[in-house]
């Protein structure tokens, strides 16, 4: 059969469990492509370039956006983060399902672009990751141990406000056991592969 690939948005405040969410899944689903996002932040220990994200200096992000490559941007408590086309577009036109990370303002703006463009609407779903309260999120965001006070606290204070959009999703997944949110997000994963918007041919005709 005919399908045109998957773009799962996955997204959620800071802290909340994506990428580890994301990396449980894909050790199961190798099949699954990961959308690898610019920042201009400056990369964790042990995160690399080109794995994790592409960290790029100020100008380089500008540079790349003037050129419009990006599906869309975002400011993130002080940086720039962006999803290039070139991580999404030739992979759904081949048939992958790409999975996207990205905030809850990104969300938003690729919402609002499936409401212009059917093409995205057919293959774009939206799963929200919901922590089980704010109090579990900061322990996280402090186990972390990457950001600075000042961003743990900036990074709590959005995640209240990011929350109120849980509307703007088609599925929630509230990850408090770990174990069972990485399930509930892998059998997600595959239905949505059984969607019928996907399928490009017309059929039993
Ligand atoms: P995000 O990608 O959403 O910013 P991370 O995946 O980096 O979040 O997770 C933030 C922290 O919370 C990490 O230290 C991670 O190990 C921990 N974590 C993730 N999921 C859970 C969970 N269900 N229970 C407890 N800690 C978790
Ligand atoms: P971190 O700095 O913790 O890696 O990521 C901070 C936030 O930026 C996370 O919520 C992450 O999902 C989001 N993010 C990562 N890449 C992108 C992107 O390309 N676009 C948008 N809008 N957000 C992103």
């Amino acid at each position: 059969m005919n399908k045109t690939g998957s773009l799962i948005v996955i997204s959620g405040p800071s802290g909340v469990g994506k990428s580890t969410l994301i990396g449980r899944v894909r050790q199961n689903m190798p099949e699954l492509e990961f959308s690898i996002s610019c920042t201009t932040r400056a990369p964790r220990t042990g995160e690399q370039h080109g794995r994790e994200y592409y960290f790029l200096t100020q100008e380089e992000f500008a540079a790349r956006e003037a050129r419009g490559e990006f599906i869309e941007t975002a400011g993130v408590f002080a940086h720039r983060y962006g999803t290039l086309k070139s991580e999404v577009m030739e992979r759904i036109n081949r048939g992958s399902s790409v999975l996207l990370d990205i905030d809850v303002q990104g969300a938003l703006s690729i919402r609002k672009a499936a409401e212009a463009d059917p093409n995205i609407a057919a293959c774009v779903s939206f799963i929200l990751i919901a922590p089980p309260d704010l109090p579990a999120l900061e322990k996280r965001l402090r186990s972390r141990a990457t950001d600075a006070e000042e961003q743990i606290l900036r990074r709590l204070g959005a995640a209240k406000s990011e929350l109120s959009h849980f509307r703007a999703y088609d599925f929630m997944i509230v990850n408090d056991d770990l174990e069972k949110a990485a399930q509930a997000l892998e059998e997600l994963l595959k239905s949505l592969q059984n969607r019928v918007s996907l399928i490009k041919e017309e059929l039993f005709q």
